[in-house]
């Protein structure tokens, strides 16, 4: 996918995001302290969100594209920068959103486990960044994300918590 369609997907998920975070569809009441949370909590995550999605591609100047910054040991990177130094939270999910567009979305694939491997991965629904349909197809996926993430949060558990209050719960558990 191409910047444009990395940063259409990370402004559609945040505020897709921000909807499911806040608006409980069984309970919603339309008052101006839900419209003041929901503001929040869009304004809160599509800057990181859109900011984490520009970044894998920075490997098409610095080491090889869809390798070097298109893998999960960068995406563990991103998951444990805020818990050790209490900053760049929610970044991740822009990279983590980058890779699921490039990976279903476009023709080729990721190398998901470089440097242990450099074996990209893909789906065959992509269609080429160039195609005239890339960004239909990046809203559907980006639809296709929200729907998987509402149905987490609403029927299992809810992904409004702070990565560091659930590391703190599994540490606890554990
Ligand atoms: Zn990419």
């Amino acid at each position: 996918m191409n910047k444009k369609g990395h940063v259409l997907n990370a402004i559609l998920l945040a505020l897709g995001l921000g909807v499911i975070l806040t608006v409980d569809p069984r309970s919603f009441e339309p008052t101006a302290d839900s419209a003041f949370l929901l503001a929040q909590k869009i304004g809160q995550l599509s800057l990181p969100v859109v900011l984490g999605a520009l970044f894998p591609d920075v490997d098409t100047a610095f080491g090889k594209h869809r390798k070097t910054l298109h893998n999960l040991p960068v995406l563990a990177i991103f998951l444990a920068f805020p818990l050790v130094f209490g900053n760049l939270q929610f970044v991740w999910i822009g990279v983590a959103t980058h890779y699921v567009l490039d990976m279903v979305g476009s023709k080729r694939g990721i190398a998901l486990f470089y440097p242990l491997s450099p074996q990209e991965y893909d789906l065959p629904t992509g269609v080429a960044t160039s195609s005239k349909h890339a960004d239909a197809v990046t809203v559907v996926v980006t639809v296709a994300e929200l729907g998987v993430l509402a149905g987490v949060h609403y029927y299992l558990f809810s992904l409004d918590v702070s990565l560091a209050d659930a590391a703190a719960s599994f540490t606890a558990v554990l």
